[in-house]
């Protein structure tokens, strides 16, 4: 699925993951998020989804976001 390809950092250029934050002692939901290997963009990029999809296509959006202005 091209879905799955993530934007590079609008930051810092370099390679962005997806990471697991499920709290499983919690709750049985899953969620996940998108951060940055190089410079931790995470923070910035708050948002989660409780699929890896919806995660990744939240990061490229607000990428292309970035890139606009
Ligand atoms: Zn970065």
């Amino acid at each position: 699925m091209s879905d799955y390809t993530l934007k590079p950092c609008p930051f810092c250029g370099g390679q962005a993951d997806i990471e697991d934050i499920s709290n499983n002692e919690i709750e049985d939901d899953e969620y996940y998020m998108i951060c940055c290997k190089s410079c931790g963009a995470s923070a910035c990029f708050g948002d989660y989804s409780i699929t890896k999809d919806g995660a990744i296509r939240k990061w490229n959006r607000k990428v292309e976001k970035d890139v606009d202005n």
